[in-house]
Order: C-alpha cells, then structure tokens, then sequence
C-alpha cells in the first residue's frame, strides 16, 4: 500500500525473521481506535482535493506525497486541518468513509471502530441528517462490497468547548445512526479536562453508548482516573501514562478496561520519546488488556499493520502472540457477540491454515 505509506516506520523492521509481516499482513484484525479524516491517505486526499480545486491541497500524487512531509507537530496540525478543510458535503463524507473502508480492507481489516468527529463537518453548514446519510450509506456499502464491518464512535473535539459537546451529544442521541455504538472525547488534554464533559457523556451513556474517551495521553494518570470516574470510561484512548500509577494499572487489569494502544502516534506526537521506551511492554507485563491501533494512519506514515509489526517487536511476539493481540481487539470490541465469534474464529482458521501451509498468505480482500 505505497499509497498510505510515505514513511514506514524505521522501528517495524520488517522481514521479522519468521514471516512475520506476511502473517501480518492477512491476519483478520479489528481496529479500535481510529480517526475518520485522520485515516485520509494521499490517494483519498488527491480525490477530495481534485474536487475541490480551489483548496490549497495539491492533488497530484507527486506533490501530495511532499505535502504529507511533515517538518514538526504544528505542520501536522496545520496539514489536518486543510483536509478537514476539504470535507465540505456530503459526497464528501461518504467518499472519504468508503475509501477509508477500502483501504482497511486491503490489511485484512475486518471491522473497525471509526472515531467520528460530526461537529466539524455540521458546524462547516452539512446538515446533521445529510451528514448521517452519508456515513450510513459508505457502512453499508463498504460491509456489502469490501467485507469491512464499520462502527462509529462520536468524539467532542474537546479544543471546540463545550457548545461542541453538547452538540456532540445531541447529534448522538437525536439522530443516532444504526452503525454509533460510542461516544468519545479527543482534542488536547492539557487545559481541558475530563469531568466538565460528565453531562454529555451521562446523557450518551443513559442512551445505550458505550464511553470510549481518550485520555492519559499527553497529560498523567489523573486524566484516566477521572475518566474512569466522572466518565464511565469502558475502554481508555491510548492511556499511555497509566504506567506511571502502579495502582491504576491494577485498576485497569482487575476490571478488565482495554487501554487503545497507538505506539507510532505516541512517538510523532512526542507523547513517548522513542518506541524503546514505549510502555506497552509495562502495560502487558501488568495484566492490562492492551490493544494495538493506527490513530490517525496516513497522517503518522503508518497502517495497522505496521503498528502490529512494531509491537510484535517491543513485546517479542511470535506469530501465536500476535494473533492474540488480534483477539485482544475483538474481545475489547462493541461487536455484537455472534460478531465477536466469527471474527475470532476467522483469525483461529487464518492462524491454522497459515502454520499448516508454511505460510502461505491468503489473498486480503479488496
Ligand atoms: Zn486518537
């Protein structure tokens, strides 16, 4: 997929030795955490691009690949936001959710959790329904021709304030589309914190949503706590700083609250120094269910499948361990349990059939 990897990841070392990157790569996996216009490649963004002309994003592949160069964190912002910039309606929407979809099936991406963020584009004069059409539509078109299953987890841009969470929240549960199982909070940590979102997200919870706030990222445990205790949170986004509250780590593991693990993002938003002091090793060491992501992909020079490889290498896994990392994401899931079996069992046949052929790929879909 050279089209959504400018940069791999130096620390992937790819070969692995025992083809492990070729299990990888056909390995049936759910991602938990992942962005919606976070996940746009080059290849989607030259599509929105060429039909926006007057936007400021080049839509040659050539100039784009430079574009997506990013010299430090505030380029990368400033690149974000001229994609979100190119998402103006609703044909917009649905493109970059399709071929988002298209470009997970092609890891072996078999349903997702895709962090939506409605505000940016309603408060941009889409109109709510118009807006839930399209995602609705791009679901099923993409479980229908590209056997990706998606789900959406709405999320307060918490730098937008709190007229953005309760619109957020009135978006949810208003006109809640069939595929929202979730309700989220991203943006930056630091002077924003958790607890002045508790109505919003009592009143996604009281409305059958699941909490999935990120959180201990780029601020300390506390920001977990509260997430765990004015929140509701079920499954905490990226939590890297749990590692550093010893009985919060005891928290997470005897309560069984996945921590959404996304080790390349942690190193490019400088959240973690470098992947050799990732604590993800720590979290699995303390019996923390960890699961392993992409964040915003394209946009970190990295995929799923990378970032699988990158653990496989911090937490020395043979092909059985990563396999189980992929059953991690099921198990942490909010797929339906009948989907939760299938999915398990597709990542047991894949396993199987890899060991028994010598390591022959299937072909991924797509
Ligand atoms: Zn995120």
């Amino acid at each position: 997929m050279p089209e959504t990897a400018p940069g791999r990841s130096p620390v992937a070392a790819p070969g692995g030795g025992s083809g492990l990157d070729a299990f990888i790569a056909g390995l049936p996996k759910a991602e938990l955490h992942v962005h919606h216009v976070g996940s746009a490649s080059p290849r989607i963004v030259s599509e929105l691009a060429a039909r926006h002309p007057d936007s400021k994003v080049p839509s040659d592949p050539a100039a784009l690949a430079e574009y997506f160069t990013f010299r430090d964190f505030a380029h990368f912002i400033q690149v974000y936001l001229s994609v979100v910039d190119l998402v103006r309606d609703a044909e917009d929407v649905r493109l970059l959710t399709y071929e988002v979809a298209r470009d997970m099936s092609r890891q072996a991406i078999r349903y997702a959790e895709l962090t939506v963020t409605p505000y940016s584009s309603t408060r941009r004069g889409i109109p709510p329904q118009a807006f839930m059409e399209a995602i609705e539509d791009a679901r099923k078109a993409a479980e229908a021709e590209l056997g990706v299953v998606l789900r959406w987890c709405f999320d307060i841009p918490g730098e937008a304030g709190l007229e953005s969470a309760e619109q957020t929240a009135q978006l949810a549960v208003d006109l809640r589309p069939e595929g929202l199982v979730s309700f989220g909070l991203g943006g930056p940590e630091i002077g924003v914190p958790r607890p002045q979102f508790k109505p919003f997200f009592d009143r996604a919870r009281a409305a059958g949503l699941h909490s999935v706030p990120h959180a201990g990222e780029a601020t300390g445990p506390q920001t977990v706590w509260d997430a765990l205790n004015v929140l509701g949170a079920e499954r905490i986004g990226h939590g890297t700083s749990s590692v550093q509250d010893p009985r919060l780590l005891d928290h997470l593991a005897e309560h069984r609250i996945p921590l959404e693990v996304c080790p390349t993002s942690n190193i490019a938003t400088r959240v973690v120094p470098t992947m050799e002091e990732h604590p993800i090793r720590q979290m699995v060491e303390a019996g923390v269910l960890v699961t392993v992501n992409s964040d915003d992909p394209p946009m970190f020079g990295t995929d799923l499948n990378t970032e699988y490889a990158v653990a496989a290498r911090l937490l020395e896994l043979d092909r059985a361990g990563v396999a189980d990392l992929a059953r991690n994401a099921v198990h942490a899931s909010f797929l339906d349990p009948a989907g939760k079996a299938r999915l398990a069992a597709e990542i047991d046949a894949y396993t199987a059939s890899f060991d028994g052929s010598g390591g022959a790929v299937p072909a991924a879909r797509g």
